[in-house]
């Protein structure tokens, strides 16, 4: 997979401020109030950075934690890494390096028992026509 390198300065062009918080600052949008949290439409959820397609909308469930929630991930679209508050697992895009949210296991919530907790900034909806 090509790897998709830009300076700050073009990423801050190219993203809405609330995409360039998430995906290049690692900020966390406030529960409740993102784009795709609640939403339930057949499709693909692409990085909002580089368009790589990251979740299928079957991967989808309701975690009631008010942020999208998926228990799988297209294979090789996203890397996990230790986040730097020590204790979570970081989930970034594979491809352009983009900040998404953190992975969860061990809460049984779905039989995958994985949960990507996704920012809504960092995703951008394709529904399947
Ligand atoms: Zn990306």
């Amino acid at each position: 997979m090509n790897q998709i390198v830009k300076t700050e300065e073009e990423w801050q062009k190219e993203l809405t401020s609330e995409q360039y918080k998430v995906l290049r600052g690692c900020a966390t949008e406030r529960p409740f109030t993102g784009m795709y949290w609640d939403a339930k439409a057949q499709g693909m959820y692409r990085c909002a950075g580089c368009g790589s397609e990251l979740f299928a909308s079957d991967a989808k469930f309701d975690a009631g934690c008010g942020w999208p929630s998926f228990d799988d991930a297209l294979p090789s679209a996203i890397k996990r890494l230790p986040d730097a508050d020590g204790a979570r697992v970081e989930i970034v895009c594979a491809r352009c390096g983009g900040h998404l949210g953190h992975a969860f296991e061990g809460e049984k919530m779905t039989p995958k028992d994985t949960r990507y907790c996704v920012n809504s900034a960092a995703l951008k909806f394709m529904p399947r026509l």
